[in-house]
């Protein structure tokens, strides 16, 4: 055992036992059962701790994490996830959350290569992409933190539009949807305003939250509204 782990390993039997003296049973019932009322897709930033920064405990949120927070239609690893969260557990909200200072959104936007993670966060690029008008009359640190919350609100679009949670809404399984941004300046989460609860709300609710980022007036005259598509879409440059 090397010596830097026998901390945790410490930390973590006080944990238990405290755990256990506050609320005696604790783990005995959670061996029976989850039963968590949310789903948390978030990135993989160390600094964004699901259970912390809610106040939730073990057994309450159930989590799926990556780089920059992406759910791409293709990756059976979230969708797994989400079926299982949606189909077995019944969860009731799903809520991706972002977060300002992301490495792999910057490096998206930049267009930075840092190996193989260039090509998952390609999806990203596609985000900015997409959205170019809105975000690149902005500064550079302003245009960071727009597209941390547009990659949000794409991602929230892409659950929304996924067969899992088209078929749960299509048989009447309650669930909403949410896109949040943190900040770990403040530790504070802020919600986007991207709650979807059916079908018919994705693409008015997408196109309103993507038009919260105005473009210059310059870039609005004569060009089509690239809100009014649905999430996902990437017009020819
Ligand atoms: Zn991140």
């Amino acid at each position: 055992m090397p010596e830097r782990l026998k901390p945790l390993l410490e930390a973590n039997r006080q944990w238990a036992a405290e755990m256990e003296r506050k609320r005696p049973g604790f783990f005995t019932r959670l061996a029976q059962q989850q039963n968590p009322r949310y789903m948390w897709i978030g990135c993989a930033d160390s600094r964004v701790p699901a259970n912390e920064i809610t106040g939730l405990d073990p057994g309450e949120v159930f989590v799926h994490r990556n780089v920059a927070n992406v759910v791409v239609h293709s990756d059976l690893n979230a969708l797994s996830t989400i079926q299982f969260a949606v189909e077995h557990l019944k969860v009731e909200h799903i809520i991706v959350v972002g977060h300002y200072g992301c490495a792999g959104v910057r490096a998206a936007m930049r267009g930075m290569r840092i190996g193989l993670a260039d090509n998952w966060l390609r999806h990203v690029q596609d985000v900015r992409l997409r959205h170019r008008k809105r975000l690149e009359h902005l500064p550079a640190q302003a245009q960071e933190d727009a597209l941390c919350e547009m990659n949000v609100i794409e991602q929230v679009g892409n659950v929304a539009l996924s067969t899992v949670v088209q078929d749960c809404w299509a048989r009447g399984q309650p669930l909403a949807l949410h896109g949040w941004v943190y900040a770990v300046t403040d530790g504070l989460l802020k919600d986007l305003g991207v709650t979807m609860k059916a079908p018919e709300h994705v693409i008015p609710v997408f196109g309103a939250a993507i038009k919260r980022y105005p473009r210059p007036p310059a870039a609005t005259a004569g060009s089509e509204d690239d809100s009014t598509f649905g999430p996902g879409v990437v017009p020819a440059p």
